[in-house]
This record gives C-alpha cells, sequence and structure tokens, in this order.
C-alpha cells in the first residue's frame, strides 16, 4: 500500500512538473558579487530560474537545451530612461497634431520590440500621453512585445515648462492645461497630480525640474518648480510607492529637486560640485542620458531638423553630459543607468555603456549600474536585476566578454523574457 502511495505520488508530481530548460553558459556575469563565472547552468521551469549551478549539468531526457557555451549570459538589462511612445525625426514637432492615440500605439509597440530585443527586459518609461501606460498593460497581457515597462505616464510640470503639453502653441490652442493635463502650480495641485497619476495607473512619477533641451522654450536650465512644489509631489508619490524622477540641466533646479527628496536626476547636466555633494548626501541617484546628450549635438547641426529656439540649447547642453557624469562618478555619486532612448533611436541603448566606460567607469560597475540598482531602486530586486534562483527568468547573451569589451553590448544574440525566448 504505502508502494502504491508512493508510485501515486511519484508520477503525480512527474506530470506537474512542466518542462525545464538548461542554459549552459560560456560565462555569465553575477551582478551580485560584481564577478564573472565560467561554465554555469541556468535552470527555468515557465517565467522562473530555479537553480543556478556550476559547469554543464546533465540535461533530463524531457528537458531543453540552449546551448550558449561560446558566449557571456548576463541578466536582462534595465533602462531606466526611455520614451517608447515616440523617436527622433523631422516631423516630430508636427506629430502631436497629426497623430492620434492608435497611431501612437502602434508606434510605441514597435519601439518597445526593438528595445527588448536590444536586451533591455525592463524600461521605466519616463514621460508620454498615456499611451505608454497601456502598453505596460498589453505587454504584460502579453498582446505584444516588448520589455517590462515602469510607466510616469504624462510627466509633470509647471506652466510654460519643460513637460507643459501646449508650449510653443498658437495662444487660442493653447487653453489652460491643469494637474491633469501634467501642469501644476502650488502645492495642492502638485499633490492632485500626484493623485490623478495614480489613479491613471502611474508606476512611477517624473517632474520637469528646469527647462529643457527639446520644448520650444527659450531656457534650457532654469529653475521651474518651488521647493515646495516638489516637496509635495514626493510626498504624495511616498504615499503611494511610486519612485520619483526629476528632469534637470540647471543646478539650482537639480538642488531644490534633491532637498525636496526627489530619488533619481534625469541629465544633471550643469551639476556643481556642491551639488554632487549634496546627492552623496541625500542617496539621490543620477541618471546619466550621455547618449541623448551626443545625439542631440549631432541632430541640432542639422539646418531645420530641429525649431530655432532648441538649437542652440541643444548645442550648449548636449556635449557636457559626458563631462558631468565623470566628474560625478569619480566623486561617489550613485549612478542608475539610462539613456532618453526616444531622443534618439530606440535599440541603440547600450551606446550608453560604452559612453560611462569611456570615461573612467569600470565596465562591472556599468552593467550592475543597469541591473541590480534599477531593480532595488524599482523595488523590485526579489524578481529581477540578477540570475538568481527564485528571479525571473529575463536572460540576454552577447558574443564577447564585456568586461574586456564594452560594446559587445550593443550586439545581443540572445533575448529571454519571463522564460520565453524572443531572440535567437
Ligand atoms: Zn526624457
Amino acid at each position: 500500500m504505502k508502494s502504491v502511495v508512493f508510485f501515486f505520488i511519484f508520477f503525480l508530481s512527474l506530470s506537474l512538473s512542466a518542462q525545464q530548460t538548461y542554459i549552459y553558459c560560456g560565462n555569465l556575469v553575477d551582478v551580485e558579487k560584481g564577478e564573472m563565472l565560467s561554465e554555469t547552468t541556468i535552470i527555468i521551469e515557465k517565467d522562473l530560474i530555479v537553480e543556478v549551478k556550476n559547469g554543464f549539468v546533465n540535461v533530463p531526457e524531457n528537458s531543453k537545451l540552449i546551448d550558449l557555451r561560446e558566449s557571456t549570459v548576463l541578466p536582462g538589462l534595465f533602462d531606466m530612461h526611455v520614451h517608447l511612445e515616440s523617436e527622433t525625426s523631422e516631423d516630430k514637432y508636427i506629430e502631436q497634431f497629426t497623430l492620434n492615440d492608435a497611431d501612437v500605439a502602434f508606434v510605441a509597440q514597435a519601439h518597445a520590440k526593438t528595445t527588448l530585443m536590444a536586451g533591455f527586459t525592463s524600461v521605466r518609461d519616463l514621460g508620454g500621453s498615456g499611451v505608454n501606460t497601456s502598453l505596460r498593460d498589453a505587454i504584460a497581457k502579453g498582446l505584444v512585445t516588448g520589455p517590462t515597462v515602469y510607466s510616469a505616464g504624462k510627466a509633470i510640470a509647471t506652466t510654460g515648462g519643460h513637460a507643459d503639453p501646449t508650449n510653443g502653441y498658437k495662444e487660442d490652442l493653447m487653453g489652460v492645461p491643469g494637474p491633469a493635463d501634467g501642469v501644476i502650480n502650488g502645492t495642492a495641485e502638485a499633490r492632485e497630480a500626484v493623485r490623478q497619476r495614480y489613479k491613471n495607473g502611474s508606476d512611477v512619477i517624473k517632474i520637469t525640474a528646469t527647462g529643457g533641451v527639446l520644448s520650444v522654450a527659450k531656457s534650457g536650465s532654469n529653475p521651474q518648480f518651488f521647493e515646495d512644489e516638489i516637496r509635495a509631489i514626493v510626498e504624495t508619490a511616498n504615499d503611494y510607492g511610486m519612485l520619483t524622477a526629476a528632469h534637470a540641466h540647471g543646478d539650482e533646479g537639480m538642488q531644490r529637486a534633491i532637498k525636496a527628496g526627489i530619488k533619481t536626476i534625469e541629465h544633471g547636466t550643469l551639476m556643481s560640485e556642491e551639488t554632487m555633494e549634496l546627492m552623496k548626501q541625500y542617496g539621490t541617484y543620477l541618471v546619466p542620458t550621455i547618449t541623448a546628450g551626443k545625439s542631440v549635438a549631432e541632430l541640432a547641426k542639422i539646418v531645420g531638423y530641429y525649431p530655432d529656439l532648441v538649437v542652440p540649447k541643444a548645442k550648449a547642453i548636449g556635449p557636457q553630459l559626458q563631462n558631468t557624469f565623470e566628474k560625478a562618478y569619480k566623486k561617489g555619486v550613485n549612478i542608475a543607468f539610462g539613456t532618453d532612448a526616444g531622443v534618439f533611436k530606440h535599440g541603440n541603448n547600450a551606446k550608453e555603456f560604452g559612453y560611462m566606460v569611456e570615461v573612467g567607469m569600470p565596465a562591472m560597475e556599468a552593467i550592475q549600474s543597469a541591473t541590480v540598482i534599477p531593480a532595488q531602486l524599482l523595488k523590485v530586486y526579489s524578481l529581477y536585476g540578477s540570475i538568481d534562483k527564485g528571479k525571473k527568468a529575463d536572460i540576454i547573451a552577447v558574443k564577447k566578454n564585456p568586461i574586456e569589451d564594452i560594446s559587445t553590448l550593443e550586439n545581443v544574440i540572445f533575448v529571454m523574457k519571463h522564460g520565453k525566448v524572443v531572440k535567437q
């Protein structure tokens, strides 16, 4: 009787256990320890990593083998600053009048797929129309192919600020955009805008603390929020567990954002040494977006590509980003990987690694800034950000060893998201 029960349980468990996938990794980047492992096997069941073993272990008969013995395997990458809804083009400024939300949605899903194929299995979308949030849901349901998205919905600005959606319009089209549109003035509206985003399903909050390059407005760096307004946003966002990000080029606006408790400073272009110290003191992260800076500086040379008001800003601010990153990194400021993809072509996100390493960041740290650190900031490290037992099977591979040649990350040859191979 005992043995009958035993066999019954044995066969039941056999039939219940799903088919496993074994991945043989020539090299494996252990981002948690900051080490390169050789000859490792990852065992995956459904969407989860169930085991990581030394050496190439035998693959049972009913399991599948993925042979990456000639490759280096890494956890799926995070980009903490993308805009999936759009991409740079000469027509960009007119598209807001010509594209319907449905058009934006089709374009956005194409960008999402491109991003995933480039090895970025998770992204923080820092501002669109709200289509970005619907895209997140469509991807999560498996309706379209793309990375896991953490969406800000529509970014928050003050009147005439960098993310005021009616900048540059003729006056009768401007209207009076309010908190729901992402335009606030004063602390009450600041709170309202965050709560509206919570209601709309945003995961994170993005503000434009200073002027910006690509908005049709004169200043690319002036402060555009008072500290009490930012504080009201941060405190409200914290109530809902939403990570906060501030676009900032100018130093004064950056300081206000840091003191008010913003967690990530985007770009940080004209950051003073005093502000770097402040970031360390407050535990604020810099998201460098060097690729976007270099790209806008180049595109500004093409006559007519950007509106006249944008050109001098792009030429002045764009080339600064890599210098600022270098200084901030060397001073010990926390770095989280982010590119501002959309300002340049989606899928080129990994160029950023090269720019970071070029000015002194070790390759392993650059990889950690795109894996462990974002997962921790987004409070998803128990499931994402490294290749470990119990985590989601978000796994990529490249041909060469990225510690020796960081540019290999620009040629991702294998992508698995949630246990499903999407590129091989
Ligand atoms: Zn951006």
